[in-house]
């Protein structure tokens, strides 16, 4: 698998059938191995961020969810597969554990929104096993706690769902003394299988519209609407000075 540099931060070139085989295998694996799912925001916070980039350079799979993504690697010529939002991807991964009876971790956002999101999923998903849930707002304190009763309840995959850039620096930061399968970390995910923020339109969403969508819904995401037109501005810039670099991951 190649992985190709956006602006510092690491994508990987992959189909979205050949992202669901990796992850059910390094899931089975057990290495403790996370997911990202960069969108223009990530990239941007990235550019400016040593810690965020680390984190996912760490990262086994780093999947473009978003059109700005897409649009600034087409600008620097980073050959980019395909758009793979993070949330199609969960959904996917979820649909091929449910008739194994694996077992997921719901982790973020608001108090009880993960036990509402857990109820849908075991309706969608019929077989998955919830290993537990927990909301997005705990202290640096507690953290120590959490992993333990993540690890008590032994999940083949632990959904992250932070926000960025709290999300991926937990992942990367707890990686190795977690035991889970494998881990994704995926900003509003629950938020979305909990039936509180809706999806759009499966027509939207093949446009790469989901973004506007969301707009119109929420205004107050203009700020990170207005994200796209600086990633293609910054992909234009560095293209002018040359940054641009792909090569061969070893795993
Ligand atoms: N969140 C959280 N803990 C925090 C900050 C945010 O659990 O300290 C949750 C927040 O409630 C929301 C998610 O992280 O469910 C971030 O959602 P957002 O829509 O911002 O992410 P996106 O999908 O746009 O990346």
């Amino acid at each position: 698998m190649n992985r190709t540099l956006v602006l510092g931060a690491e994508i990987d070139v992959i189909s979205f059938a050949g992202a669901i085989e990796l992850a059910l295998g390094m899931m089975n694996e057990r290495r403790g191995a996370y997911v990202v799912t960069p969108n223009t925001e990530i990239v941007l916070k990235a550019k400016n961020s040593p810690a965020l980039r680390k984190a996912i350079r760490g990262a086994a799979l780093s999947l473009p969810d978003s059109v700005g993504v897409m649009i600034a690697g087409r600008i620097l010529k980073a050959p980019i597969e395909a758009r793979i939002p993070g949330i199609d991807f969960a959904a996917e991964l979820l649909s091929r554990m449910a008739p194994e009876g694996k077992r997921v971790f719901l982790l973020g956002a608001k108090e009880g929104v993960a036990a509402r999101a857990a109820e849908a999923l075991i309706a969608a998903y019929p077989g998955l096993v919830i290993a537990g849930t927990g909301n997005g707002y705990f202290d640096s304190r507690e953290e120590i706690a959490l992993v333990e009763r993540i690890n008590a309840a032994s999940p083949d995959l632990l959904l992250v769902c932070l926000g960025t850039p709290k999300q991926e620096l937990w992942m990367h930061r707890n990686a190795a003394r977690l035991r889970v399968g494998l881990m994704a970390g995926l900003g509003g995910a629950l938020d979305v299988f909990s039936g509180d923020v809706p999806r759009a339109p499966a027509r939207w969403r093949r446009d790469g519209l989901e973004w506007l969508y969301r707009l119109l819904r929420e205004p107050r995401r203009i700020n990170r609407a207005v994200k796209l037109p600086l990633i293609v501005f910054a992909a234009a810039c560095s293209r002018i000075k040359g940054e641009r670099k792909t090569w061969q991951r070893e795993s």
